[in-house]
């Protein structure tokens, strides 16, 4: 799994991961497929740490645990750079 096109289809998430802080967030694969590209490879995704003002950001893709309802997520929304 590379790109945001592979992750989309099957409702995958994307876990952000701040290396500053190794804080994390989520998006859903198919809203940053939108924004980016169904050929935009994870490693080639950009995000800025809304704390640390940096963009140093690690994307990884992860399949959603759909059996866990009770636990909530913080689901960002990506925005154009
Ligand atoms: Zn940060």
């Amino acid at each position: 799994m590379k790109t945001l096109g592979q992750a989309a289809p099957q409702g995958m998430l994307v876990r952000v991961m701040c290396r500053q802080r190794e804080k994390a967030g989520f998006f859903v694969a198919s809203d940053l497929a939108n924004v980016n590209g169904h050929g935009r490879s994870f490693e080639s995704l950009k995000f800025r740490c809304k704390e640390c003002e940096v963009v140093d950001c690690g994307a990884v893709p992860f399949e959603d645990d759909r059996d866990r309802v009770n636990k909530k997520r913080i689901v960002w929304r990506p925005v154009s750079m």
